[in-house]
């Protein structure tokens, strides 16, 4: 059974410019103990898609659809229980941890308050496991750094800070937003390694979401493809990386290929105005008429015209 499982999530927001079309009817299924990556080009609905599973979409989103996670659909939850779930039961690591560590708040505190929260421990016993946790995500120095503040850690030890609050709450499922962009290349591969190593460990679910095919590929099971608020494509990271068949999965790889940068033609189009028939076609090198008409449906893993002829 799917730990979760998202079916046409739709989300819009009504703005000045018209109506923006964030999620488009987007399909997905993680099962227990699986690690599936959101890729994507920026601005193409990934977050959109996390922010609806943490129920964390700002208050003039429209949403449509089921979001199933362990047989409670999570949209028509009262807020109490979903805030029960959020954090207990599905984290959430954010891009830029500075912004979600509180700066008048040691680090250790905030670590150890997530487990007097969730776990409702002592203040002592709850020290102990948050520089249990402290040392488990490789922050040297527990005992010392637990009295720091999060201004006196770099980008790369506040995100393992972040990691360690989330798995305080051992979750079911872990959901990693972009987590590495603004570190830089050397702690960005060892926070990978932490994070897969941490997620094996734990046997926690990872919806890790990325515009990097290379951190996909290393920490994934699955993949799904976004493509303007629409998966176009999605299967095993081993097939689709091999095998890609969506033009727009082609282009993603070749723009990232040993025999030098591809960029792909054009840009990805605005939310508020999307083309018509399949998003991709303007893009497209294999674009026909019927590309321009009709949105081709997901078919065996793939939403292209071309894949469902042949
Ligand atoms: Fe290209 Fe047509 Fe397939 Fe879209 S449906 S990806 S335009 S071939």
């Amino acid at each position: 059974m799917d730990l979760l499982q998202i079916s046409n999530l739709y989300v819009n927001f009504t703005t000045k410019a018209g109506v923006v079309r964030a999620s488009d009817g987007v399909n997905l299924e993680i099962k227990q103990g699986e690690s599936l990556c959101l890729v994507g080009e920026s601005g193409c609905g990934k977050t959109i898609v996390a922010l609806g599973i943490m129920r964390l979409l700002p208050q003039n989103a429209q949403i449509s659809g089921k979001i199933w996670f362990k047989g409670k659909e999570l949209l028509s939850l009262g807020k109490e229980e979903m805030r029960r779930i959020r954090g207990r039961e599905i984290a959430m690591i954010f891009e830029q941890p500075a912004t979600c560590l509180d700066p008048v708040f040691t680090v250790g505190d905030q670590i150890a308050e997530a487990m007097r929260v969730h776990e409702r421990c002592s203040g002592k016993e709850s020290k102990e496991k948050a520089i249990d946790l402290m040392e488990m995500v490789e922050i040297p120095s527990p005992q010392k750094r637990f009295k720091q503040y999060p201004h006196e850690f770099s980008g790369g030890m506040q995100q393992r800070a972040m990691i360690a609050i989330a798995l305080s709450y051992n979750p079911s499922l872990l959901i990693a937003d972009e987590p590495m962009t603004f570190l830089d290349v050397t702690i960005q591969a060892q926070i990978m390694e932490l994070l897969k190593d941490l997620v094996s460990k734990f046997r926690t679910s990872l919806l890790l979401i990325t515009h990097d095919l290379g951190v996909a590929a290393e920490m994934c099971d699955g993949v799904a493809v976004m493509y303007a608020g629409e998966i176009v494509e999605k299967g095993r990271v081993s097939e689709v990386f091999k095998y890609p068949k969506h033009p727009y999965t082609k282009a993603l790889l070749g723009a990232i290929s040993n025999d030098g940068l591809k960029p792909i033609k054009g840009s990805v189009p605005e939310l508020t105005s999307l083309p018509s028939g399949c998003k991709f076609h303007p893009r497209c090198p294999l674009v026909r008429d019927v590309c321009r008409e009709a949105r081709p449906e997901m078919k065996n893993g793939v939403r292209c015209h071309l894949w469902e002829k042949s």
